[in-house]
């Protein structure tokens, strides 16, 4: 048996293992939509594979089939998550969405969810948009939840954006047979592998840190073989794929993962102590501050969230050196008011009610120094003063 190898070094070579053999360094970029044959015959055998959702090995026929850039990229993440296999698709929500159609398409319509979620899958669960059914439950009050026609249960953990952690094996244990679908952009495979606690489907906006420089949009769901034909088969119906040179990207991202990850996690725990000192702030929401469930998450991971007793509108127009932005995951630290913007489209008394509050603000660390950041965060947070 050969050595496993760290996750550092996966990230690194995995979706790349053939390149040397190729004569290659970097990944090839394909950008064909179609691919030539002048044997349609075999082409029709390989269609009717594709329409399974298997993968046959060579030319994908059309690029809304497959792409082999991309599928470098699904290679890889399903490795760093310890899972069979993974699905690309253009954006988070589209990946969110081709769950939810499978789960409704296999007659189960009905989803247990943990609040809170991101704001647009909050929304999309609540509006019933796809067919399905919401009933929101806290951990340990899954299981009475769970009916003959749930397909699915939803968690993010660590959840945007009050970083509350949940403990995925005591979930997992709830759910029985009903698959657990577990959110992990915010942890990443490098802080949280959620497959390893009993979820049994991983989902990404890999818009956040798996890109990592805030020039892609995209999103991933790792899972069993069997779960990603299904998604396979809903991305070629839907036509929600993920570009290939976003894909090329996102490989490329996975290389320096583990060390963007591991820096902006230290850089964010620093926050948040500094934070919670802080006369103006009223509450610091980060993991390293809460008890946490054992051995699931290798640190707090690179956003945190506080309130301030100030004008949280005035401390986002104060800052000069974090940019003042939705999204999070980027090499520049963002800063935003998620009741303005990632949680706007929730019921307001649901937003209030899942603790996301008028004065909270959510932070991601990035790449900067970290007395750089404190100058301009405690500087915004006495400008904002009232
Ligand atoms: C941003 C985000 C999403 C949605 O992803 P997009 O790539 O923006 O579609 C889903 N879940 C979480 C936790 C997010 O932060």
């Amino acid at each position: 048996m050969t050595r496993r190898e760290a996750l550092a070094t996966r990230a690194v070579h995995a979706g790349r293992d053939d390149l040397t053999d190729l004569g290659l360094h970097a990944p090839p970029l394909d950008l064909s939509t179609t691919y030539p044959s002048r044997d349609s015959l075999e082409e029709a055998r390989r269609l009717d594979v594709l329409a399974t959702g298997e993968m046959p090995p060579g030319p994908p026929v059309y690029g809304r089939a497959g792409n082999p850039t991309v599928a470098r990229f699904e290679t890889a993440l399903a490795e760093l998550e310890g899972c069979e296999a993974a699905v690309a698709f253009a954006s988070g929500m589209a990946a969110l969405t081709a769950c939810l159609l499978a789960a409704v398409a296999a007659g189960r319509p009905h989803v247990v969810a943990v609040r809170p979620l991101y704001g647009t899958s909050d929304h999309l669960l609540s509006s019933g948009l796809l067919g399905t059914e919401v009933t929101w439950a806290e951990p340990g009050k899954v299981a009475p939840s769970l009916r003959a026609d749930t397909g699915l249960v939803l968690v993010e953990t660590p959840a945007n954006p009050t970083l509350t952690e949940v403990d995925l094996r005591a979930l997992a244990d709830e759910c029985g047979d009903v698959p657990l679908l577990a959110d992990n952009t915010f942890a990443t495979p490098v802080l949280q592998r959620p497959a390893e606690h009993g979820a049994r489907m991983v989902l990404h906006s890999a818009t956040k840190f798996l890109g990592g420089h805030g020039d892609v949009l995209g999103g991933v769901v790792a899972c069993d073989e069997s779960r990603a034909r299904t998604l396979r088969q809903l991305r070629f119906v839907t036509g929600a794929v993920l570009h290939p040179l976003a894909g090329y990207l996102l490989l490329r991202g996975l290389a320096t993962l583990p060390l963007r990850v591991r820096a902006a996690s230290a850089t964010a725990g620093e926050l948040a102590a500094r934070l919670a000192a802080h006369p103006r702030v009223t509450r610091v929401f980060h993991p390293t501050v809460r008890p946490r469930p054992a051995g699931q998450m290798e640190t707090g991971g690179p956003v945190l969230a506080f309130e301030t007793d100030g004008d949280p509108h005035a401390l986002i127009a104060a800052v000069r050196l974090i940019t003042p932005a939705v999204s999070l995951g980027s090499t520049d630290t963002l800063i935003q008011h998620p009741a303005s913007i990632s949680h706007r489209i929730m019921d307001p008394e649901d937003r209030t009610a899942t603790g996301i509050s008028d004065r909270l603000l959510r932070l991601s660390a990035g790449l900067e120094d970290v007395d750089d950041l404190w100058a301009d965060l405690s500087r915004a947070l006495d400008a904002a003063a009232r």
